[in-house]
């Protein structure tokens, strides 16, 4: 017997989950059916809103700012977009979508909530920009 708590509401119900087989698992202590519906998803195929940063890809002509430079304006120039995926995530994959994701460059400009990598491994699911910049 497994025990969890239900984190889809305040109520917090404790559920007491027994694996049935690979694939069939038996929930109690959930007051309502979105417990059952967490508890499938944790255990039998959880998934994760992925959140992290990709590289700006920087105009060769415009590398950065150069030596004597002191206009800080100048001199501020953001290095990575944050971006996260549009809704959750297969969990088990999460490392191979970190790492396409550490190797792609953004080129600016980019809106906030715009589509950086659509279906993401096939998931179906987009990893989007959450900063305009
Ligand atoms: S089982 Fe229902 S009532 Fe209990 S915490 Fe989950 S969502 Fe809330």
């Amino acid at each position: 017997m497994e025990e969890m708590i239900c984190i889809t509401c305040p109520m917090g119900c404790h559920l007491s989950i027994q694996r049935l087989s690979a694939s069939e698992i038996a929930i109690t202590g959930n007051r309502c059916a979105q417990g059952e519906a967490y508890a499938r998803e944790e255990l039998l195929s959880p998934k994760r809103v992925v959140t992290t940063t990709c590289s700006i890809a920087v105009p060769k002509a415009n590398a950065g700012p150069k030596a004597g430079d002191r206009n800080q304006a100048s001199l501020y120039r953001p290095r990575r977009v944050p971006v996260r995926t549009k809704t959750a995530f297969p969990k088990e994959r999460v490392p191979e979508l970190l790492s396409i994701l550490a190797g792609i460059e953004v080129a600016l400009p980019v809106r906030r909530g715009q589509i950086l990598v659509a279906d993401a491994l096939g998931s179906g699911v987009d990893v989007i920009a959450t900063r305009t910049m």
